[in-house]
């Protein structure tokens, strides 16, 4: 059976989203990385009035003449409204503080001298020059955050700009987290013989925390049918959406592909990825269920590859293919029959980002994930040599 490529089973599990429709509002403090669910209009103009830029005098920029002398009239601090400006003076003003009416220019401080209560100017202005108009930023009324935009913390800053206090957003994904398999022991422990700790699900929810979804990890899973279809059960009740970890292979001690078939619908693909291969993917109780490698580099590269963009699709972004960058490569590689994911240094060069391999590139090998900042991703039979171009998915988000 030839292996189905990573753009066609995206592709196919992305006609399967169904759109989660709940929706909250949420304080400021608590939307970074939430999806917006409205267009956000300004409800006022930013900045709110016409301000300075710089620290300096408003004048009229018609009563500048170097060497001419102006009587300092008033002063106005930032915070404070000054009084209408006078023809033919000076009113001196400070950074952010509003152009009193009448006045349509800054001298900034570094072009005058100062006698006493007059300023002798040592430069000319030009009408509109250091002033910040009134919503040079934004207009009120016009959209500034949109529907379907992941919040980063710039707009966080610029919704209060605006003065608001919360925001509508999709409420977060609750993604339930199985970790499968009977040699899996928690940290902190003694290993017995055969025994390993359980380090999947660690990076898996913390990757979901970053993206601004919910984890709810329910530990560990035997190998046991029986179990696995009660924790199924127990999971498809408390989330949205079920991962598991492990138990997805043909092995007769993978309990996972029948407990998923029994409750509702499962198609194991194998995939032409490298680490990764198997991914199930279906339906548990009436819930989307991803079946990931047990592999702890292969669970992580086949949740970023895939998972991520059908969970963002899911939570209403509309931003939810992970992005492809161009890199230029330090290395020389010849893709195999699966695209590859190699875990690379992505470190800026003269000509653009270098990509520098980890040497041990085994699907069991997670200190070469922890050491790279990104996956060069490589087509099937595609031959790289030194210097080439190689897209790469970024580890940062
Ligand atoms: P499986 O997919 O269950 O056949 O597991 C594949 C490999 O990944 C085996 O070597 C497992 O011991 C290992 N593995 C499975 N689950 C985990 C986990 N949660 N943390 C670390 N390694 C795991
Ligand atoms: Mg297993």
């Amino acid at each position: 059976m030839s292996l189905q490529t990573v753009d066609d089973a995206l592709e196919v599990l992305l006609s399967q989203v169904n759109v989660q429709n709940r929706t909250e509002r949420r304080p400021l403090s608590d939307v970074d990385g939430c999806v917006l669910s409205e267009d956000i209009a300004a409800p006022i103009n930013v900045p709110p009035f016409a301000n300075s830029a710089m620290d300096g005098y408003a004048v009229r920029a018609a009563d500048v003449r170097v060497d001419a002398p102006l009587k300092v009239t008033q002063i106005i601090a930032a915070g404070r409204e000054g009084e209408p400006h006078k023809p033919a003076t000076a009113s001196r003003i400070f950074t952010g503080a509003p152009l009193p009416s009448g006045a349509d220019a800054i001298l900034i401080q570094e072009d005058v001298e100062l006698h006493g209560d007059h300023i002798v100017p040592r430069a000319t202005v030009t009408a509109g020059e250091h002033i910040r108009p009134e919503g040079q930023d934004m207009r009120r009324g016009s959209t500034v955050l949109e529907k379907g935009r992941r919040l980063m913390p710039a707009d966080l800053a610029l919704a209060a700009s605006v003065g608001l206090s919360e925001l509508p957003v999709f409420t977060p994904l609750k993604i339930a987290l199985l970790s499968t398999g009977d040699e899996l022991v928690e940290p902190p422990a003694t290993l017995a013989p055969g025994q390993i700790f359980n380090s999947n699900r660690r990076a898996l929810a913390a990757s979901m925390a970053r993206l601004g979804f919910e984890p709810l990890d329910l530990g560990i899973v035997p190998d046991d049918e029986q179990i696995t279809q009660r924790r199924l059960l127990e999971a498809a009740n408390s989330a949205d959406v079920v991962i598991s970890t492990g138990g997805v292979s043909v092995g007769d001690r993978d309990f996972v592909k029948q407990a998923v078939e029994a409750s509702g619908r499962l198609a194991i693909w194998k995939l032409a990825i490298k680490p990764g291969k198997p991914l199930a993917f279906g339906e548990t109780h009436g819930k989307p269920f991803f079946g990931l490698p047990g592999n702890p580099v292969s669970s992580l590269v086949t949740f970023l590859a895939l998972a991520r963009p059908f969970l963002l699709k899911m939570q209403g972004a509309t931003q939810f293919r992970s992005e492809l960058w161009p890199g230029i490569a330090a290395f020389d590689f010849e893709g195999g029959s699966r695209q590859e994911y190699l875990r690379v240094q992505a470190k800026p060069g003269h000509d653009g980002i270098k990509l520098h391999p980890f040497a041990e590139q085994g699907s069991g090998v997670m200190s070469s994930l922890a050491w790279a900042t990104a996956l060069a991703v490589i087509e099937p039979g595609r031959v790289v040599r030194e210097g080439d171009r190689v897209d790469y998915l970024s580890l940062q988000f």
